[in-house]
């Protein structure tokens, strides 16, 4: 009766490669940074408060499941108080 025991190479805690899981996720933001922050390349505050510079492409990203329930929590029409000019 011997257990075999093969080598666990998935076991392996994989690190990421210096991007960080943030930039995996598409966040909610306030458009207007978001704007800004693509031409300025400057990390912005997103919903769920973690600091990430907006992709030009963020439906390659699943949207960040934080983010997403904090929008939904927002009242509706109530987040941004700009509307009047
Ligand atoms: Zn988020």
């Amino acid at each position: 009766m011997s257990t075999k025991i093969l080598p666990e190479q998935e076991t392996t805690p994989r690190t990421s490669h210096g991007d960080g899981d943030h930039e995996r996720f598409a966040h909610y933001a306030d458009k207007h940074k978001i704007t800004e922050s693509m031409v300025t390349g400057t990390p912005i505050r997103a919903l769920c408060g973690k600091v990430w510079v907006p992709s030009r492409d963020p439906k390659k990203y699943p949207v960040c499941p934080e983010c997403k329930e904090i929008y939904e929590g927002l009242p509706p029409g109530g987040g941004e108080g700009d509307d009047k000019q």
